[in-house]
């Protein structure tokens, strides 16, 4: 319903690449926490940034099923944290500059970001508080022609290592939701510095906590319009929550079909694991629940495609499909019994990473928050004009 067949050879050639040009350094990535630029530089040259970008900046302009391919196949290499890396700077930096990004700044950035030149990060979530984003306390304040930056950020996916940062600061303290902007900072503008974080999974990200001290850049670094921010982020994290929702259902798939061969040669009693029906029905219920949140992202992906502002959908998306992948892979490790333990076997690294679904891009509670207020109190939200 949802792929061609251009969708299906863009699949095929997409996951050959990412076996000759990834897997091979993967467990070493896991272990630096540092993408080397030629991989950064080969995703440039076969497009994969740009597939939903303007054609006059390099991109392919493709619909959103390429996306949803792309995310895909990332998350059945098994490193969340590459994965992240990749759609953080292709979904969530490149989005803001490709919106509200100036004519000057998506010749210098957004071209750069396609080719795999430049790397970009989202710099959103504080030390104070994530879950409040109009309570933000980091500053930006207008001096002549030039904003000055003070603050901090923390949990930045590419955090470290990217060349620039998008940056949301309040330029109106006393303004809630309407005191924030959007700002591009360079990763070597004076006074920004940044602290790459240890954590559970996502081992292959360098996840970054980023000090600004009054660090000033021009104001035509100022991306979209003043006091808009909150509005801009708010419309980008129906993009962010779907990716996320889609990602779940296909590291859960991964889990299901790993396990289903794994069943098929372990023997236990003197058959093999998937001739017991307490497994079986196991796997029948897990294959189940990534089928509903497959078939489920993959219509709001396509109603998000043709143009629908899909707020509450997409925190479904992420809500449940998020909620099921945890389960899902949790339930996946144990049919491998000690070895679903092992750190050679996929499901001990895949558990991990998984667990940051239900928190990155808006808690689970936040999104009830969201839902609640739509389905209860008909709250209406509309995208940023
Ligand atoms: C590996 C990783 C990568 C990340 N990448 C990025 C990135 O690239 N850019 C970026 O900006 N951020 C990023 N984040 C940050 C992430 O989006 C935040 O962690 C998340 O939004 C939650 O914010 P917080 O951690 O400050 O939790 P808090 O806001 O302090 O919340 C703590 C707990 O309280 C709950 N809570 C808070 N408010 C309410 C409420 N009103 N009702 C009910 N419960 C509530 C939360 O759900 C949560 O369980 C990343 C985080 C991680 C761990």
């Amino acid at each position: 319903m949802y792929f061609t067949e251009e969708h299906e050879v863009f699949r095929q050639s997409f996951k050959e690449f990412l076996h000759k040009e990834v897997v091979p350094y993967i467990e070493k990535l896991e272990k630096t926490g540092t993408i080397e630029r030629f991989i950064w530089k080969k995703f440039g040259e076969m497009g994969y940034f740009g597939l939903n970008t303007p054609e006059e900046y390099n991109g392919l302009n493709l619909d959103l099923f390429y996306a949803v391919i792309f995310l895909e196949e990332l998350q059945k290499i098994n490193s969340g944290g590459f994965a992240a890396a990749m759609w953080a700077h292709a979904y969530l930096a490149m989005t803001h500059l490709t919106k509200e990004g100036s004519e000057e700044i998506k010749q210098k950035y957004l071209t750069a970001s396609v080719e795999g030149e430049l790397i970009g990060c989202l710099c959103i979530t504080e030390p104070f508080g994530g879950s409040d984003v109009a309570g933000m306390r980091t500053t930006a304040v207008k001096k002549g022609d030039s904003y000055v930056l003070n603050g901090s950020k923390t949990f930045i996916t590419n955090g470290v290592y990217s060349d620039y940062l998008i940056v949301a600061a309040k330029t109106d303290v006393e303004a809630k939701h309407n005191g924030m902007s959007i700002f591009l900072v360079d990763r070597d503008a004076k006074g920004v510095s940044a602290t790459k974080l240890d954590k559970l999974g996502w081992k292959a990200s360098d996840t970054g906590e980023i000090a600004f001290d009054n660090v000033e850049i021009p104001a035509s670094n100022l991306m979209g319009e003043e006091g808009k921010g909150f509005p801009y982020i708010m419309q980008h994290f129906a993009l962010e929550r779907l990716i996320m929702g889609i990602n779940a259902h296909a590291r859960a798939e991964f889990a299901v079909d790993y396990a289903i061969d794994y069943m098929k040669e372990r023997t236990a009693f003197g058959k093999s694991l998937d001739k017991f029906q307490a497994l079986r029905h196991k796997i029948a219920e897990m294959a189940s629940e990534v089928e509903m949140c497959k078939e489920f992202n993959y219509s709001i992906t396509k109603r998000l495609n043709d143009g629908d502002y899909v707020v509450k959908e997409a925190s479904m998306s992420k809500l449940l499909s998020t909620k099921m992948a945890d389960q899902v892979i949790y339930d996946a490790l144990q049919m491998l019994g000690g070895y679903g333990y092992m750190e050679e076997y996929p499901m001990a690294r895949l558990l991990r990473d998984s667990r940051l679904g239900p928190i990155g891009g808006g808690t689970s509670e936040i999104l009830k928050e969201i839902i609640a207020k739509m389905i209860i109190d008909k709250k209406d939200y509309k995208p940023a004009t």
